[in-house]
Order: C-alpha cells, then structure tokens, then sequence
C-alpha cells in the first residue's frame, strides 16, 4: 500500500481542489491596502449569492464555532428568553452558548436521529411571546439529518423572535435560501462544503436581527458585529484577515458559482442517494430516516459484530480512507461517510469499496461489489438494470 495516499472522507476538513491551493498560494497583500478592499468587496459579492442574500455576510478568521459565538454574544443578552432546538452535537453546542452568555434556554432536544419537530416549535412560539431568539441547525453533522429550514423560517417570521441557522456543514451543499426562508442569521464555516482549509467563518445579519443587536449589551470585543459593521462599511476589516484564505475563498466561490448552486445542491443529492442506496445493498443500517437524511454526510450504523471504531481503524491502516465516528452517545456505535464540497461519484465508489473490503476482514459477511453496485446503478439512473 502506498502510505502516502490519502482519501479523507469526513465531514470537515474536507479536501481542498488544486483551483483553491493554488489562489492560496499568491503573495500576500496587506489587509488594510486599497487592493485588499476591491477583494473583499468582490469577494462577499460572491459569498451573498452563496448564500442567497442581500444581508452583509461578514467574513471573520475563526473556525465555525466563532461564528456561534459571535452569533450569541451579538444576540443574546442576560435573561432572554430563547428556544435551542437539538437533534445532536452542534445543537447541543448553540444551547450551551446561549447558557454561557446568560440566556434563559428552552432547550427542546428531538434527540440524536431525529429531525427538529416543526408542530413543537409553533407551540412553543405561540406559548411564549417573549422568546427572543430560536437557534438551529440547518445540517447536524453529528447524525446526518438535515433540518426544514424553510419551514421553520417562514414560522419563526410570524413571532418577534429572530431565527439563527448553523450552517457550518450545510451551506453550499444543501439549498439555502437566507432570505426567501426569512433567516435573520445563517453561520457557516470555511473547511467543510466550501471546500477550503479550516480558519474562516462567515456570518449573515438581517435587519430585524441588526435591531435587537443594536440594544445588546453582552460584553464582547472580537466577535462584535456592531464594530465590525462599521469598518466594513468603508471594506475595512476590524483585525487581520486572514488573506490568503481570502484568495482561496474567491476561488472557491468561483468553482461554486460556475457549477451553479442549483447543479452544486443536485450534486451533493445525488452523491447522498448512492451513498445510502450502497449502504443498504450491504445490509447496514442508515440512522437518518429518507425524509430527513443529511445531502452533505451519511451516518451508518456500526454492524453487530464490531464497533464503529474499530471498523474504522482497518479502514484506515489497510486502505487510507477516514470516514468520521460517532461523538459522545454515539461513540463506536456509527460510522460518518462525508459526500461535501469537493466529492463526486469516484469519491462514494472509494469509499463503498473500501468499506466492502474492510468490512470483510472484521467478520461481516458483504458480498464484495453489493454496495459498489447500488451506487453505480444511482449513478446510471438503473439503466443498466
Ligand atoms: N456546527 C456544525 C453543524 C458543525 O458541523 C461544526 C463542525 O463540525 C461546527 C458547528 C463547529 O465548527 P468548528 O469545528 O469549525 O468550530
């Protein structure tokens, strides 16, 4: 085996294109200098279309969670009333943040596997009036279940309460329409369906968002948005941007937008229904029903006669594939199959094989070439039936 060669199938970091790597590499300007300006300016004209807005998309140096953070720390002021709905790990996370910096949280936990219950949220509005702020998740990558988002935005515009979206592992995979949807807040990360190295996140405001941040009163210094407004104003970045991610985020947004976002989220549902068509041709468990599977990442459930973990472990030392673990309660009980950012069918092939191979040498009796021939059959559209 080639030691060297790699297949990184998890959900963030995911791999970079050459396109990308290469922008990168140019020299470095100065964040401060007129040409940098133009680049911004340039660069989150592109990232609005990404995200379908007209809101400013502020581009910060942090890793997503920054972008949580600075969602709460602009939002959240001490005793507010706001809804934390969970169905896993990054829903936890946002209940946490809000816990942190003072919020008085209802945290409505669906629980890992399950989808956010859109019926439990209109009760939930309509039963406290002052709710300030409902945050969710748009893709809970911990579980592979993607949320109705347009759903829960066209209920939370009903209420005063503003809606705040992680988008970490979603945007640019799964549709996402900021303001058709009515999303006050969508926060998203560099490293996942952007298909760049970790360290940026990018965060969207609405007006009726900018009006409950004007009256926060939260301390805060480097996630402030009131301040970071401001300076962008003028395309002026309150700290060091970090550049070259920059040049790497037009080139990306490029790729993105020369695919066309609608080809781009077709991609990733393509990549998802092989994905899991392989799955069951094996005769492995999905967790995530259809209704609500996740287009950027697959989780599976560990087969009886080994542990997610350790299956991964052969994955990794005889075929230099990483697929993700499970995280907390769902530690060695599932397995995560990325298909986000830059993935194509190669990628699902690779890694369905991989796992028919490894499956073997841990006891689990799949007929080499099941899962690979479910999916090639999605890709063909089962012409060769
Ligand atoms: N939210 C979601 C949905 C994620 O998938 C992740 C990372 O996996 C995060 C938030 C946190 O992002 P980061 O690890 O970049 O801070």
């Amino acid at each position: 085996m080639m030691k060297d060669k790699k297949y990184l199938l998890i959900p963030g970091p995911t791999p970079v294109p050459p396109r990308v790597v290469e922008a990168m590499s140019r020299p470095i300007i100065g964040h401060r200098s007129a040409e940098f300006q133009t680049v911004m300016e340039r660069v989150t004209g592109k990232l609005k279309k990404v995200f379908q807005t007209e809101n400013h998309v502020f581009i910060q140096g942090s890793s997503g969670t920054g972008a949580l953070e600075a969602a709460v720390v602009n939002l959240v002021n001490t005793g507010d009333k706001v809804l934390a709905l969970s169905c896993g790990k990054f829903g936890e996370r946002f209940a946490e943040l809000a816990r942190i910096y003072g919020g008085e949280v209802d945290f409505v936990d669906f629980g890992w596997g399950y989808d956010i219950d859109l019926n439990v949220v209109k009760k939930k509005l309509e039963a406290d009036p002052a709710i300030k702020v409902v945050f969710a998740t748009q893709n809970e990558t911990s579980t592979g279940i993607q949320n109705d988002i347009e759903g829960l935005g066209k209920l939370v515009a009903q209420h005063d309460a503003v809606l705040v979206v992680d988008a970490v592992s979603g945007l640019a995979a799964i549709d996402l329409k900021t303001d058709e949807w009515h999303v006050d807040v969508v926060v998203s990360g560099s490293q996942k369906a952007f298909m760049l190295p970790p360290g940026l996140a990018f965060i969207s405001v609405s007006e009726k968002a900018w009006k409950k941040i004007e009256q926060n009163t939260t301390p805060k210094y480097y996630f402030d948005l009131l301040k970071a407004k401001k300076n962008i104003a003028k395309w002026n970045t309150t700290y060091t941007t970090p550049v070259s991610m920059v040049f790497g985020l037009e080139a990306a947004l490029d790729m993105i937008l020369e695919e066309g976002l609608e080809n781009v989220f077709a991609r990733h549902k393509l990549l998802a229904k092989a994905t899991r068509a392989a799955i069951q041709g094996l005769g492995l468990e999905l967790l995530a029903p259809d209704e609500c599977a996740s287009m950027a990442v697959t989780a599976v459930q560990a087969p009886m006669v080994v542990d997610a973990d350790t299956l991964r472990k052969v994955l990794l030392r005889d075929y230099g594939v990483t697929f993700a673990g499970g995280q907390d309660a769902m530690k060695g009980k599932i397995f995560r199959i990325a298909h986000m950012g830059y993935a194509d069918k190669f990628d699902v092939i690779t890694a369905i094989a991989a796992l028919e191979m490894a499956l073997g040498k841990v006891g689990y009796k799949a007929e080499l070439g099941a899962g690979v021939r479910e999916a090639q059959m999605v890709f063909v559209g089962g012409e060769h039936a």
